[in-house]
């Protein structure tokens, strides 16, 4: 059997060996990665490189160079002033999970992590790179397959093939895929802000106008300059987020990514709904905030029978594809069963 070498990677359809040599960059500071990213259009940031090594052994992406941000000093995390907190880029998804702040103000944070992969992906992977990570999409992955995303105007595999993981909402005849990060569902519902920094300064992005929706050019993920490199995600004081979870459904008992997914938060005053937060995840190319479901449910006693309508307003407009109607009785079990579950907390 041949062997890939460590520093090259991807095979042909036949097996053999699609030889990719890359070079490796440690940038000093985040200017000068921001830089490198600018000057060369096929380099890549890397992280804990837990999807992107992946990706590259298949021969999906085939960067020039890697950039190498594990050093930066973006590996903190913060209370700030104002009961919010500051988490940098590179801290990684077990540290975080595991914070005490994390835990007591944010359990929706941690719990998507536990959720997400098993500990040793959380041992390696980082806050920025989870928010960026492919979609799996069975076919973005097959270099063989037609699909928008890996190589745009050469068609959708997906749309009319096997599609039972894929979207039911805001998809594109285009593209079909769904964003398989839990983390980023969590964040979605805690009104996130992303700091990011481009090759013209820094600036800040709530998370809500950070994602794109496929439209025609599904190849395009974030509203971000190519080559932007995340520094840290701020979340905002909540005081409502203590009571709060993520729900994960997937096929399997041990780790896979989700058939469905919601983060909730939940504050109640006596019985009425006081302020609500629920974003899932599984059912679109982005995180998606559940926005109408909140209004159904904003200064209403809580009940499930008013959850079930609330997920019901707000999976009005789904399309389920041809092997997927299962996600819309899905997300309306787990929006019943995860707020249901906050409001006897
Ligand atoms: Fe590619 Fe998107 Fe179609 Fe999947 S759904 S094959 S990622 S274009």
């Amino acid at each position: 059997m041949r062997r890939v070498p460590a520093h090259r990677g991807g095979r042909t359809r036949d097996g053999g060996v699609l030889v990719k040599a890359f070079r490796y960059h440690r940038p000093a500071d985040v200017a000068e990665a921001v830089a490198v990213l600018a000057a060369e259009p096929q380099a890549a940031y890397l992280g804990g490189g837990t999807n992107l090594v992946d990706l590259m052994k298949l021969g999906v992406q085939r960067p020039d160079v890697l950039v190498d941000v594990t050093r930066l000093p973006l590996d903190t995390v913060e209370e700030l002033p104002d009961g919010g907190l500051r988490i940098g880029a590179t801290v990684r998804n077990s540290d975080l999970a595991a914070h005490p702040v994390v835990r007591r103000d944010y359990p929706v944070l941690a719990r998507a992590l536990l959720a997400a992969a098993s500990g040793q992906l959380r041992n390696m992977a980082t806050t920025g790179g989870n928010l960026l990570q492919r979609t799996r999409c069975v076919y973005f992955q097959d270099t063989g397959k037609a699909c928008n995303k890996r190589e745009p105007g050469s068609g959708c595999a997906a749309l009319h093939g096997q599609n039972r993981d894929l979207a039911v909402l805001d998809w594109s005849e285009q593209c079909v895929a769904t964003h398989p990060s839990d983390l980023a569902v969590a964040l979605a519902a805690l009104d996130t802000v992303v700091e990011v920094h481009e090759a013209d300064g820094p600036r800040d992005i709530q998370i809500a106008d950070f994602y794109r929706s496929p439209g025609s050019h599904p190849e395009r993920e974030t509203t971000v300059a190519r080559g932007a490199l995340i520094t840290a995600v701020r979340l905002p004081p909540l005081p409502a987020a203590r009571r709060s979870t993520y729900l994960k459904v997937r096929d399997r008992a041990s780790f896979a990514f989700a058939a469905g997914s919601v983060a909730a938060v939940l504050d109640l005053d006596g019985d009425v709904v006081r302020d609500v937060r629920l974003a899932y995840g599984a059912v679109a190319h982005r995180p998606w905030r559940a926005y109408r479901a909140e209004e159904e449910l904003r200064g209403r006693p809580f009940s499930p029978e008013l959850a079930a309508r609330a997920a019901d307003a707000e999976l009005a407009e789904a399309r389920p594809l041809r092997h997927n109607g299962f996600k819309l009785p899905l997300t309306r079990a787990i929006t019943v069963r995860a707020l249901t579950e906050l409001a006897s907390s």
